[in-house]
């Protein structure tokens, strides 16, 4: 089963999209979003210390997301693949899961880019009406991503792993081309 990690900048479609493909192969989402929030909503130790990081639209801080992704995929369901999305989210992240993987030895399969234009990310984040989707936060996650999750762009690239598809589609068009894809 594949081992896939999504990219893409926030509001490009990137957990619809890796929710949709991990049903089609019956592995797990994993998605680091959806854990903070569920920590923060039962106000575990977790979710208190990311909380402020997650309203602002900052990253919460490396130490805390590694320890989590780690336990997550020592989980007896990750042991047959998976779709990491939302992590990694910068370059320091991104090196600790290569060893991390290697380690375990479960390397990952390739990366999904979701490309979609900057313009059209604010108005899909506005559509989504989460509570971190004020105007202002939304300006701070697009910022954060700019500045230390696109580089991964690059990682990826250099290691011959990325693989680009076009988010700014119907959801029906993207999850297509996805399944091709694997
Ligand atoms: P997401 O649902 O992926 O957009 O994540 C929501 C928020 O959770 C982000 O704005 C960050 O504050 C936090 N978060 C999620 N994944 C990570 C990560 N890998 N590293 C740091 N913070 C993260």
């Amino acid at each position: 089963m594949p081992r896939l990690i999504f990219l893409g900048a926030p509001g490009a479609g990137k957990g619809t999209q890796a929710k949709l493909t991990a049903d089609l192969c019956s592995i797990p989402h994993i998605s680091t979003g959806d854990i903070l929030r569920a920590a923060v909503a039962n106000q575990t130790p977790l979710g208190i210390q990311a909380k402020s990081y997650m309203d602002r639209g900052d990253l919460v801080p490396d130490q805390l997301v590694v320890a989590l992704i780690q336990e997550r995929l020592n989980n007896a369901d990750a042991q047959d693949g998976w779709i990491l999305d939302g992590f990694p989210r910068n370059v320091l992240q991104a090196e600790f899961l290569d060893s991390l993987l290697n380690q375990i030895e479960q390397p990952y399969d390739y990366v999904v880019n979701l490309e979609v234009p900057d313009d059209v990310l604010a108005s899909r984040m506005l559509e989504r009406g989460r509570t971190d989707d004020t105007e202002e936060v939304i300006h701070n996650r697009l910022k954060v991503y700019r500045e230390q999750t696109s580089p991964l762009i690059d990682f990826y690239t250099k290691r011959k792993k990325l693989a680009v598809v076009d988010g700014n589609q119907l959801v029906e068009k993207v999850t297509m081309d996805l399944k091709k894809l694997i």
